[in-house]
């Protein structure tokens, strides 16, 4: 018999980028392909995606994606990974749409076969029954997946939390995951994010307070930025304006596809004369004026920081405007955005953000939540899932409370192989399960060492040495040209490089026949050695030795 394996390849040890494979025999399920925003010192990455090493050679294996909702850190990677996989992707309507928008962006629409799910659907997908219900998370149209293999039945939360309250309405399935429990659960795989909140996770609906006050004591522009993907709050950010007779301009491309794919799918309300267009919005008074922002990939950061350096093409910060940051900060920038806010106080903004202000609430369920769906689904297993390591022990620990037996519980991270065989879970060797760097269209060319390049040519700048060689006499032919950029200012700088000077030579009187590349690499490292020894600075060097 065939023994069910599952490799999470993204999301497991980080928070972002989720993607994991189920696989059973000849068979693989994929379910989500996410990306990742970059920390602040990876510096000109886009974004991040999955290392799905471990699948190419199973390309015939892969039966379909299925995805749980439309937030990037899920969907974000798809295009890239059906570049490679011609596999079918099925998702819910909302989650299909926005899947469609980025497939669309890259002219991959038409190749690509997608499938609509509707929440309690069943889909058959070689030894896979695969149950979508309903979820509560901070987009409309989420599910968590009912998952039936020969091994039994595996639940996969998604992302969620337990509202009561949501801004659409339609609360989690409560009976579906009773009724999983009723068949029994063999494994489930929950969200991590907030095990290290305590408590349950606030409802959408506590946001609308804050909305209020802020929206009553503003007396100029409005700018709300948050991340283009957070449907639920753009609606209720959108309600709440419309009481105070705001009307709402959308600036950034990501969220004006987003808002214009949900109102046509009916899942985002808005009638057409509570928006204006953002080049109109002059003809307005300050105070009637909401500007609903994000960045290039969709996120707040990057539209706030332009704003803050006065960089923005259609839209400057003036006095007496308010400006929300109504998300999370992704780890890792926690000192940009701070600095952000600073810049817009300089710039005459007023500034609400979280936890000054409760503009934002997580869609990821607290400790409470978890308790709920571990005691009602009663699993055998339990995988933490989507976190980084602190927060997927942590809710081992609370699994553990629970009762569920240590050796039942597998806390790993990325690229690990879990088995499930004759009832006991194992976890075995590991496969790549790290960072792929997207730069534009470079696709994981970028590695670390170019990363840690940047970050040198950033903090130390770089030093080029351009010199003629003789490999007949093995030396160097007159004096070098040595050229710096942000390392040290040049005129300053004569003695240094006078002794630069001398180092080169030195370093370029070699054997007669050396090859230059061997000349080269001799003088960029003796420099690189230099500069270090008399200013502890790490610039990037290079060199061109010429022959002749
Ligand atoms: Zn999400
Ligand atoms: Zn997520």
């Amino acid at each position: 018999m065939a023994s069910l394996n599952i490799v999470p390849l993204g999301g497991l040890g980080e928070i972002g980028k989720n993607m994991m494979s189920v696989e059973y025999g000849r068979n693989i399920l994929i379910v989500d392909a996410g990306i990742m925003f970059p920390e602040a010192d990876m510096l000109g990455v886009d974004y991040i995606i999955p290392d799905w090493e471990y699948l190419r050679d199973k390309k015939d294996l892969v039966r379909g994606i299925v995805i749980t909702h439309g937030h990037q850190d899920h969907i974000g990677a798809l295009p890239h990974f059906l570049q490679e996989f011609d596999v079918p992707v099925y998702a819910s309507r909302l989650t299909r749409g926005l899947i469609e928008v980025r497939l669309r962006q890259r002219h991959m629409l038409q190749k690509t076969t997608l499938h609509t799910f509707a929440p309690g659907d069943v889909i058959q997908m070689g030894p896979f029954a695969i149950e979508p219900y309903h979820v509560c998370h901070s987009i409309p149209d989420a599910v968590g997946l009912g998952i039936t293999t020969p091994a039994g039945l595996i639940v996969h939360s998604g992302d969620f939390k337990f509202d009561h309250t949501p801004v659409d309405g339609w609360p989690t399935d409560y009976a579906k995951l009773a009724e999983f429990s009723a068949r029994g659960v063999l494994a489930l795989l929950s969200d991590s994010t907030n095990a290290e909140q305590a408590g349950a996770t606030p409802s959408e609906a506590s946001l609308n307070d804050a909305f209020h006050q802020i929206m009553r004591q503003a007396s100029g522009r409005l700018i709300v930025a948050t991340f283009a993907s957070l449907i639920s709050r753009i609606q209720q950010v959108i309600d709440v304006a419309r009481q105070y007779e705001r009307k709402v301009a959308i600036a950034g491309r990501s969220m004006i596809e987003n808002t214009q794919i949900a109102r046509e799918l009916g899942v985002l309300h808005i009638p057409d004369e509570a928006l204006i267009e953002l080049d109109k919005i002059k003809r307005l008074p300050a105070h009637q004026v909401l500007i609903l922002a994000t960045g290039s990939q969709g996120e707040p950061m990057g539209v706030l920081s332009r704003l803050a350096a006065g960089r923005h093409d259609s839209l400057q910060i003036q006095e007496g405007d308010t400006v929300v940051l109504s998300s999370h900060t992704i780890p890792g920038n926690e000192e940009m955005t701070q600095s952000v806010i600073n810049l817009l106080f300089e710039r005459g903004a007023d500034v609400y953000y979280d936890p000054i202000a409760p503009v934002h609430v997580s869609g990821h369920g607290g400790q409470e939540d978890q308790k709920w769906l571990i005691n009602m689904l009663h699993p055998r297993f339990f995988v933490p899932i989507h976190g980084e390591l602190r927060h997927l022990e942590q809710h081992a620990k609370i699994a553990r409370a629970l009762g569920i037996a240590d050796e039942n519980i597998a806390v790993v991270q990325n690229g690990y192989v879990l088995t499930l065989d004759d009832g006991r879970l194992e976890v075995g060797e590991r496969v790549p399960g790290g960072y792929v760097f997207v730069d534009g269209a470079l696709v994981g060319e970028v590695g670390p060492r170019v990363m840690r390049e940047r970050e040198a040519l950033g903090e130390n700048g770089f030093v080029t040495v351009v010199a003629r060689y003789d490999r007949r006499t093995g030396q160097l032919v007159g004096r070098s040209r040595i050229l710096t950029g942000g390392f040290v200012y040049a005129p300053e700088s004569g003695d240094l490089l006078d002794r630069a000077q001398d180092v080169i030579r030195s370093a370029g009187s070699v054997k007669p026949g050396t090859l230059s590349r061997e000349v080269e690499d001799k003088v960029e490292r003796a420099l690189a050695h230099f500069f270090y020894r008399e200013t502890r600075r790490n610039p990037v060097v290079r060199s061109a030795v010429m022959e002749g």
